[in-house]
C-alpha cells in the first residue's frame, strides 16, 4: 500500500514571529518572512515530511494536523 503523509495547514494570522517552529523543523522547511512587524513564519511543503513537530512547538495553533 502506498504510504501517504499529511502535512499541517498553516495560517500566519495569529504569528508572533517567536521562530520556536522555524528551530523545531527538522527538514528546515519553515522560514522567516516579512520585514519589522509584518514578519511570520512560511512553511514550504516541498520540504515538509508531515511529522507535525511544529503543530506541538507553536504556541499560537498557527499549524494544525
Ligand atoms: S510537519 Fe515537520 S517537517 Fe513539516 S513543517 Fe512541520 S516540523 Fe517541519
Ligand atoms: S512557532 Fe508559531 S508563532 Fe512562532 S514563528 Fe512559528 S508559526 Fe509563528
Amino acid at each position: 500500500m502506498k504510504k501517504t503523509i499529511k502535512q499541517p495547514a498553516f495560517s500566519p494570522r495569529k504569528c508572533i514571529a517567536c521562530w520556536k517552529c522555524v528551530d523545531a523543523c527538522p527538514r528546515n522547511a519553515i522560514s522567516k518572512v516579512g520585514i519589522l512587524w509584518h514578519r511570520h513564519a512560511k512553511i514550504s511543503y516541498s520540504e515538509c515530511i508531515g511529522c507535525n513537530i511544529c503543530v506541538r512547538t507553536c504556541p499560537r495553533g498557527c499549524f494544525s494536523d
